[in-house]
């Protein structure tokens, strides 16, 4: 059977690729078999390109959170690509600081650790400096530091595993960390879907697979926001409706957005009222509408005072959320489906944290 190299976190496939892109400033390793190194921070942001060639390249780069019996505690390593035909077992970079897109050296480097697989290798079956590894996407990582923060995280690795071990298993009852099918995997959350009919008639279209866009670098969300940025503050212009009071004036925008079926039309006729009677809505409004909790670009924008016209980027968000076509494929979509899973995590993680630290508390009184 083909063994499936799972991510602990969102439990679909790391995808196995060998396209090399790279958009900054980086290196080429010496040596017959070649790769690209640079920091692990440029790659995590960088934008990847959506055609065939490199259409699985961002979900094939990885982390592993590395645990030897030796160490007293886990290690985060740094990215690498999941390659067709690599041998076992795998190796990851050792430096949290670097990636490198490619192949790797022939020979192991000292700037490499080797790892089984924890799923299909025990802990308790390892040798003296050997290690086992728990894959997770670099986009999961990124967001996993975005929802839980990036240095909590890295120095509590242990609980973070050991949440994940307890979520897989009161969730399933299944082995900890055992693969998901694709297919279970597949078909994931759209929360946008609250508020309006539902997903086009053609079910086929829409149950097309959105794992492979990056969750993290969306471009047509950077041009909306760059649009929105360069129209700055919203303006409105006096019409004799124009005084009614800002609580009516949302309770009516709410009233659209709330109506089954809400859709592009109902995005229009927002739009054509908010102009013809001249009303302006509070930010605040539009920035919560935004959804933050999963578009933390809008969290960006408001701690950075950033002056956009939060109208325009709001409405023009759901004009693509509403796009199904570009939704079904799209990373705001897979962003979805893996935040769903941070959220699943997040209770547990927090809670274990709280009973060390009190456990700590007591110990030192
Ligand atoms: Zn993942």
């Amino acid at each position: 059977m083909p063994f499936t190299m799972s991510c602990v976190i969102c439990k679909s496939e790391i995808e196995k690729d060998d396209s090399v892109y790279f958009s900054g400033n980086c290196r080429w390793n010496s040596g017959p078999l070649v790769g690209l190194t640079a920091k692990s921070e440029e790659v995590e942001q960088m934008s990847f390109p959506q055609n065939k060639q490199h259409q699985s390249m961002c979900m094939s780069l990885y982390r592993a959170i590395l645990e030897r019996t030796d160490w007293d505690s886990p290690r985060i390593s740094g990215i690498v690509q999941r390659l067709p035909m690599q041998g076992l077992p795998y190796s990851v970079l050792s430096d949290p600081r670097s990636a490198r897109i490619g192949f790797h050296p022939s020979k192991l480097t000292s700037l490499d650790f080797r790892f089984w697989v924890a799923d299909e290798y025990p802990r308790s079956s390892l040798k003296p400096g050997e290690c086992v590894g728990y894959p997770i996407h670099m986009t999961c990582w990124v967001l996993l530091g975005r929802f839980l923060g990036k240095e909590v995280l890295e120095a509590n690795l242990s609980c973070l595993l050991k949440t994940v071990k307890q979520a897989q298993t009161t969730q399933n009852g299944r082995h900890p960390l055992h693969s998901q099918t694709k297919k279970q995997t597949q078909f994931d959350v759209a929360p946008w879907l609250k508020c309006c009919s539902g997903p086009p008639s053609d079910r086929c279209e829409w149950k097309m697979s959105c794992k492979q866009m990056s969750p993290v670098v969306i471009p047509e969300l950077r041009d909306l926001i760059a649009r929105a940025s360069r129209h700055g503050t919203a303006r409105a212009f006096p019409k004799c409706m124009a005084n009614i009071p800002v609580e009516i004036r949302i309770m009516i925008v709410e009233m659209i957005y709330k109506q089954p079926g809400y859709c592009q039309a109902r995005i229009r006729e927002t739009k054509n009222m908010l102009r013809a009677f001249g009303w302006r809505l509070p930010d605040s409004y539009w920035q919560e509408r935004c959804i933050p909790r999963l578009v933390f670009e809008i969290q960006d924008l408001i701690q950075a005072g950033r002056v956009v016209d939060w109208k325009y980027l709001c409405l023009g968000l759901e004009e693509l959320v509403f796009k199904y076509r570009w939704y079904a494929g799209s990373g705001l979509r897979n962003r979805a489906r893996i935040c769903k899973k941070i959220e699943g995590i997040r209770t547990g993680f927090q809670k274990m944290l709280d009973d060390n630290r009190r456990e700590k508390y007591i110990l030192n009184v």
